[in-house]
């Protein structure tokens, strides 16, 4: 009798998640409407002035490297424009949809976002809409890219055993708050900073490399996605530590809750 009631307890609950995905397709849509549309139309306005540069540029002698300086707007226009048409139907939530009907999720813990909310605010996003997932086909992807962590709009996705490394869960959820911030045109830029600069991307240097940054007057926003995330997981993991070096981390974590990405 009780293997049943707790079979029974596990399906419910399996359905209530599934419910609660596909709810949150409409209630996004609705919810983050003026937001998505926004930065779309901010990208068509700066699209169309692109586009009178491009052409005055075009009766004008060409300068060495022009070529390459348009490609380079051009593909960073194609990204946006991509991601913000792909967030304004609400693909994040469709996709997440899918994908956790094939691996294991669950929500933050009371210790988890006290973790992440100690660090990025207690408002700064949605910690409820944060999933965990751990397992199931997931365990193939991890093979693949070598146990590394990620987090995908508003789902981490955590090798199996690191759970308990808060720090980690710091650095993916700053992930997600870029996602609440720019939408989903944080996932290529993370990427792109990966492929590129492979483990520079997420090198800034320490408390040292902070430090001297202030000093040159380096703001948050210019570093990596990678970096960015990278600075609130060690500040956390200081902060706990009780070591001094947290103090040379401070202007910048008080950026990264202001949101300044
Ligand atoms: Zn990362």
């Amino acid at each position: 009798m009780v293997k049943i009631g707790l079979v029974l307890m596990l399906v419910t609950g399996w359905l209530a998640e599934r419910l609660r995905d596909a709810a949150a397709w409409p209630i996004n849509l609705v919810r983050d409407l003026p937001v998505r549309l926004g930065r779309l139309l901010r990208l068509l306005v700066y699209g169309v002035t692109g586009l009178g540069r491009l052409l005055a540029d075009l009766f004008q002698p060409k300068p060495a490297g022009w070529g390459r300086t348009w490609r380079g707007r051009v593909t960073f226009g194609l990204h946006h424009l991509g991601c913000y048409l792909f967030d304004l139907i609400g693909g994040p939530e469709l996709v997440q949809f899918v994908m956790h009907l094939a691996i294991p999720t669950t929500p933050l813990t009371v210790t988890e976002m006290h973790a992440a909310a100690t660090i990025l605010g207690p408002t700064a996003l949605r910690y409820g809409e944060i999933r965990v997932a751990e397992g199931g086909v997931l365990r193939f992807i991890f093979r693949a890219n070598k146990g590394r962590a990620f987090a995908l709009w508003h789902t981490v996705h955590l090798p199996e055993g690191s759970r308990s490394d808060l720090s980690l869960l710091v650095h993916e959820i700053t992930h997600i708050y870029q996602y609440e911030q720019l939408g989903s045109i944080y996932i290529g830029e993370a990427l792109h900073a990966q492929w590129t600069l492979g483990h520079e991307a997420y090198r800034y240097g320490g408390s040292q490399g902070l430090k001297q940054a202030q000093r040159e007057g380096k703001p948050y926003h210019k570093y990596t996605r990678e970096q960015q995330a990278q600075i609130a997981q060690d500040y956390y993991r200081l902060l706990n530590q009780n070591d001094q070096q947290a103090i040379a981390y401070e202007p910048y974590i008080q950026a990264l809750r202001k949101g300044e990405f």
